[in-house]
């Protein structure tokens, strides 16, 4: 990429926390941070810090404030400058713009309310983008586009056959054509989670992702990114999530208490840190495996 300087250069194991300061952090976030931190540290490497602001209407400054004050109030130190996506925008242009110029992407028009009523016969799986606008000559109406989809059949047809490696799962064969055409790229957001996550990953120098399993589907649409841009491919370490006592997964929507909470109430943070990593938070912590 061209980009390293805001990573910390060749030096074995790097991972990274890479949070969105959309809300606040919560204890699943604290597991993951101090998973991908120990990792790095038992080997040496380096543990980076982004922030993943690349939704501006919904990422708030006081968010930063509180992530970097957690991390610090959990003993977790990053290596390397804090990086925010939000700085980054043009390389994802970029990207997205080689991607065009090979017709890999197609600009879509649909609102939200025409994709849901499209999706509205049943199916099987997960919803995917039913495909209203590929193959659509846009030229008339370009201005109107709300976002930039990945042509999924000839994304894969080009990238060919794709395998990834998880920690727990093995050798994994890239599936992404399970997700459709994902957005690349909206209006109001100019590169898409999916986007920007694998081209920062690869510019870093990320080696290992140390992420929650809920990102696992996610990797799939990652790894056939990183062939289409000619990018490295990260080992991947998806945890398992931590689950409340009713064996539901912790999330700021069950009413978790936030870290920031738990900080101001006095808890000590480097203790909090070490029952996630000893599995004796009072919460459902998996073990350690990542
Ligand atoms: N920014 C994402 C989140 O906060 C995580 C990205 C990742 O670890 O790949 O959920």
């Amino acid at each position: 990429m061209g980009d390293r300087a805001q990573g910390v250069g060749e030096v074995g194991v790097v991972t990274r926390f890479a949070p969105s300061p959309t809300g606040r952090l919560h204890l699943g976030h604290a597991y993951s941070a101090v998973l991908a931190h120990d990792h790095a540290r038992a080997r040496g490497g380096h543990f980076l810090l982004r922030i993943e602001d690349i939704d501006g209407t919904r990422s708030r400054p006081e968010h930063v404030a509180d992530i970097l004050d957690d991390l610090a109030w959990l003993g977790l130190e990053w290596d390397g400058a804090l990086v925010f996506q939000s700085q980054r925008l043009h390389l994802y242009a970029d990207a997205l713009e080689r991607l065009k110029e090979r017709g890999l992407v197609y600009p879509c028009f649909c609102t939200r309310a025409e994709i849901a009523e499209a999706l509205s016969a049943p199916h099987g799986s997960a919803p995917v983008y039913p495909g209203i606008c590929r193959g659509v000559d846009p030229e008339p109406r370009m201005h109107l586009a709300h976002a930039w989809r990945l042509d999924m059949a000839r994304a894969v047809a080009d990238a060919g056959p794709l395998d990834w490696w998880d920690e727990r799962a093995g050798l994994v064969r890239a599936r992404p054509q399970d997700q459709g055409d994902v957005v690349l790229a909206r209006k109001d957001a100019p590169a898409s989670y999916h986007l920007a996550v694998t081209i920062d990953d690869a510019a870093q120098g990320v080696t290992d992702v140390v992420r929650g399993e809920d990102l696992f589907e996610a990797t799939h649409v990652h790894r056939l990114l990183q062939a289409l841009l000619g990018l490295p491919t990260p080992r991947y370490h998806h945890h398992s999530l931590l689950t409340g006592a009713d064996g539901k997964r912790l999330a700021k929507r069950h009413g978790s208490p936030s870290l920031r909470d738990m900080r101001l109430a006095g808890v000590n943070g480097r203790d909090l840190a070490n029952d996630l990593r000893n599995g004796t938070a009072t919460v459902g912590v998996p073990p350690v495996s990542a």
